[in-house]
């Protein structure tokens, strides 16, 4: 089997390998690591039979060829187990017209679970097998669903500690509950007197501290932030693409080799990504449609060839996509550039010095099966109303963004291609924004009551993990000036 490594979108850096990748995260030029290699998966209308498990074992193996097959699989069983409240992990429901990929039956109810319950362990072993075995510290700024994910996911994992910061004045009342109410004795939850970019900037003050690195370093312990841009949160995402596929071959479906569409509501473009990728491994897609809500950069870009970061950000209620600058574009830069890491750095500067860049025509080709959409906050209550109306499902605000440009696609092109929606959140994380969708009176209830509500207007039972929330026992109570931070740190890590 040819050995997959990985090269930096900028050049800078080639021919690492996985290990290396995980444990730096980002290339030391500043481009992101794509791998050397993509293998075929093969003949699925073999594969159909296999679970969740077994399938993210081939798959991910394939990319980190320093690890034994023995490892990988029990990082695997460790990441997907009783953590996940299906033993299917990703079910594929059949509504509405299309195959919901349900992607929230983690621990923290949204799609990142996905990968993030994986990643631990890689970086983990990655670590053990490099020259210098150190213990991880996870350090993480967050404007709170990434935080409580990674929270969750690093959780008595043995050599990693990690910790986060959240602004005590910018997350709601149910995600600073998640936080503050963290079990394990590796993690730990720093309030900051601020918003979410004063805890940002906190962090990544700290990660260009390099009197802080080198007193961490010689004490044993290495900094990773656990971002979207790790190869080891890419590649467990490829899996589910795969197993959606899998799981409509044998319900009879599809007959072997039909193409699908995947529609993926996107921010950082790290999940579409992922099904891109699939592609090259053997997966057989039509289109690819990338799902935006109104901050639609990316609708733009697919459109012109332009893209323009010169705009402010606008709130939404499909939060998790509210980006202006989706990191994981650039591997695909490199990609439809035919591997020119020059274009992918002049570019990129572009960006960073004039906000915007354009791409040469010869390269938008490369481009064709994405189709870039969007829908605007009504259209994503009016989708949330409609599904749940006239199919009893429901579904959360980004997945409604993605059935939302899906039925527009379709008016557009007529194309009666089948249709995987990846579905990348609980409704019950989004209550309000969900229940107003349903003209539901929510303006005298707490988070806490809507959720109850919901669920008995519904008749969908409470997810576990934020049932009895409100009654969790608090372990976190840290609370810091913005210049204070870096003190409390040393003081968890007692250097
Ligand atoms: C992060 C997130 C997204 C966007 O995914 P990207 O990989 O950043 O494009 C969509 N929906 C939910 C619920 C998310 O948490």
């Amino acid at each position: 089997m040819k050995n997959v490594m990985f090269n930096s979108t900028r050049g800078g850096d080639i021919n690492v390998p996985s290990i290396k990748a995980l444990v730096r995260g980002i290339a030391c030029d500043g481009g992101l690591y794509v791998p050397t290699y993509f293998h075929n998966i093969g003949d699925l209308s073999r594969l159909a039979n296999l679970d969740y498990k077994s399938l993210a074992l081939k798959i991910i193996r394939t990319f980190f060829p320093e690890f034994s097959e023995e490892e990988i699989s029990n990082y695997i069983e460790s990441a997907y187990d009783t953590k996940f409240s299906t033993p299917q992990i990703a079910p594929v429901v059949n509504r509405a017209g299309v195959y919901f990929l349900e992607l929230f039956h983690g621990p923290t109810l949204a799609f990142k679970d996905m990968a993030l319950t994986l990643l631990p362990y890689l970086l983990m072993g990655a670590s053990k097998k490099s020259n210098n075995p150190a213990e991880i510290v996870i350090l993480t700024a967050t404007s709170g669903d990434t935080g409580k994910a990674a929270l969750e996911a690093f959780k008595d994992v043995e050599n990693t500690k990690i910790i986060v910061l959240f602004p005590s004045e910018g997350v709601s009342e149910i995600q600073k509950r998640q936080m503050v109410t963290q079990e394990g004795n590796n993690t730990f939850v720093i309030a900051i007197k601020g918003c979410f970019d004063d805890a940002q900037n906190a962090v990544k003050q700290i990660f260009g501290d390099e009197e802080f690195n080198n007193i961490a370093k010689n004490r044993g312990y290495i900094l990773s932030s656990a971002n979207s841009i790790n190869i080891g949160r890419l590649i467990p995402q490829t899996v589910y693409y795969f197993y959606a596929y899998l799981q409509m071959l044998k319900a009879g479906e599809l007959t072997a080799k039909e193409k699908v569409n995947i529609v993926v509501p996107t921010g950082n473009f790290g999940n579409i990504l992922a099904a891109y990728y699939c592609t090259k491994m053997g997966l057989p897609v039509n289109r690819l449609i990338c799902a935006s809500n109104e901050n639609n950069v990316l609708y733009d870009f697919f459109k012109t060839g332009v893209y323009d970061g010169r705009r402010t950000l606008r709130p939404t209620i499909s939060p998790s996509m509210d980006i202006i600058i989706s990191s994981n574009l650039e591997r695909l830069l490199y990609d439809i550039s035919g591997e020119d890491a020059e274009f992918v750095k002049s570019t990129m500067e572009d960006l960073n010095e004039k906000g915007y860049y354009e791409i040469p025509d010869k390269f938008k080709n490369n481009m064709d099966i994405f189709y870039g959409g969007y829908a605007d906050e009504s259209d994503t209550l009016a989708a949330i109303e409609d599904v749940y109306n006239k199919n009893d499902y429901l579904i959360d605000t980004h997945t409604a963004v993605a059935y939302s440009v899906y039925k527009n696609y379709l008016n557009i092109t007529k194309d009666n291609t089948k249709t995987i929606v990846a579905s990348t959140a609980s409704p019950f994380k989004f209550t309000r924004s969900v229940c107003d969708a349903l003209k539901m009176d929510t303006k005298n209830a707490t988070d806490f009551e809507l959720i109850k509500l919901l669920s008995r207007e519904t008749k969908i039972p409470i997810p576990t993990p934020i049932y009895n929330l409100e009654t969790k026992p608090i372990f976190h109570n840290i609370l810091c000036e913005r210049d204070d931070v870096r003190d409390t740190i040393k003081n968890i890590l007692e250097i």
